[in-house]
C-alpha cells in the first residue's frame, strides 16, 4: 500500500471518529477474522445499578453495603464504582486502610478495624444462602460479588449492567464481513451467554482473569487466526498490544488507550466496523 494511500484512510478515519496510532496500521486490518470482544465497558455499556444486597444469616444489610462501598470507594473499577456510589447516598462512608485492588478478582482494605473484601467468591468460603443468592442473582443476568470481612462471607451484592443500544447490530454487521465475534470476559459464564445471546455471539469464553486474557489471544493466534481485540480496562491492556489489531473504547482507561492500535473514540462497536471496512476500501483502492 502507498504511503499517501494510507495517509488519506487515517484521516478518513478521524472523521469516522477512529483515532489510528500510525498509518501502516489499516494494513493489519485487511486480515483479521477473528474480533474477541470484551464484555464489560465494551458491548455493555458498563454503567451499572445495584439491584440486590442479600446479607447473610444475622448480618446487618446497611452494614454490609456500607463496608463494601467504603473500599470499593478506592477502585475505578465499573462494579466499585457503582457500589461506592449506592453506599455513599445512604450515609458518609468510613475510611479504609491499607486498600488493595487486585485486578479481575476485587478489592480488599481495613475498615473500622475489620478487614474487608469484595469481589468474586472464593467458593469454598460461600456459605450456601449466599450462594443461593448469587445462582439467582446470576440466573437473571446478573453479575454478584461477595462481601466477607474477618474471613467469612458476610453478603451478597448483584449489579446490573445493561449492552449498548448499538452492539447488536455491530455484530451483525462484523459477521456480515465474514469475522467471527468471541465475547471475552471475567465475569461468570452464566452472565457472560446472557449478554451474547443478547447480542447474537456464539462463542463465549468466560472467568478468565486478566493474565489470561492475552493467552486466550495468543491461542486463537497460535489456531492460526488474524485476531482483532475490542476492549476498555486495565485488565485489557496486554491482551490489546497482542492482538494482531487492538482497538480501544475511547471511553475506556488510558491504559487500554495507550495499548491500542485505534481508539473509537466514541465508545460505540459500530466504530469498529468502520475501522475494518475503512481499511478494507482503503487497501482495495491501492490495489
Ligand atoms: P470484564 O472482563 O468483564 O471487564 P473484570 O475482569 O474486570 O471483568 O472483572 C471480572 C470479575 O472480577 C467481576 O465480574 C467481579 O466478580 C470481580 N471484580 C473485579 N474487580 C472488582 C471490584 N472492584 N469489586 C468487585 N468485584 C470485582
Ligand atoms: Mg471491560
Amino acid at each position: 500500500a502507498t504511503p499517501t494511500a494510507l495517509l488519506v484512510g487515517t484521516g478518513r478515519g478521524a472523521q469516522l471518529g477512529i483515532l489510528i496510532k500510525g498509518p501502516e496500521t489499516l494494513e493489519s486490518t485487511r486480515t483479521v477474522d477473528t474480533v474477541v470482544l470484551d464484555k464489560t465497558g465494551t458491548v455493555t455499556t458498563g454503567r451499572m445499578t445495584l439491584v440486590d444486597v442479600v446479607p447473610g444469616e444475622g448480618e446487618d444489610r446497611d452494614e454490609v453495603l456500607r463496608s463494601a462501598g467504603a473500599v470499593e470507594a478506592g477502585s475505578e473499577h465499573p462494579i466499585a464504582r457503582t457500589i461506592a456510589a449506592a453506599a455513599a447516598e445512604r450515609g458518609e462512608l468510613p475510611p479504609v486502610e491499607g486498600f488493595l485492588s487486585t485486578q479481575g478478582v476485587g478489592v480488599a482494605g481495613t475498615v473500622e478495624g475489620r478487614e474487608v473484601t469484595v469481589g468474586r467468591p472464593d467458593a469454598d468460603r460461600v456459605p450456601d444462602d449466599l450462594a443461593a443468592a448469587m445462582a439467582a442473582a446470576e440466573a437473571a443476568g446478573r453479575t454478584s460479588v461477595v462481601v466477607s470481612w474477618d474471613g467469612r462471607a458476610r453478603g451478597v451484592l448483584a449489579v446490573a449492567d445493561v449492552v449498548k443500544p448499538t452492539s447488536r447490530e455491530a455484530v451483525a454487521a462484523l459477521r456480515r464481513l465474514g469475522l467471527t465475534p468471541v465475547l471475552l470476559t471475567g465475569d461468570n459464564a452464566t452472565v457472560a451467554k446472557a449478554v451474547a445471546a443478547e447480542v447474537g455471539i456464539d462463542e463465549v469464553i468466560a472467568g478468565v482473569l486478566p493474565a489470561g486474557k492475552v493467552d486466550v489471544v495468543k491461542r486463537l493466534q497460535d489456531e492460526g487466526k488474524v485476531v482483532a481485540m475490542v476492549g476498555d480496562g486495565v485488565n485489557d491492556a496486554a491482551a490489546l498490544a497482542q492482538a494482531d489489531l487492538g482497538l480501544a473504547m475511547g471511553t475506556g482507561t488510558d491504559a487500554a488507550i495507550e495499548a491500542a492500535d485505534l481508539t473509537l473514540v466514541r465508545g460505540d462497536l459500530t466504530a469498529a466496523v468502520d475501522a475494518i471496512r475503512l481499511s478494507r476500501r482503503t487497501l482495495r483502492t491501492i490495489k
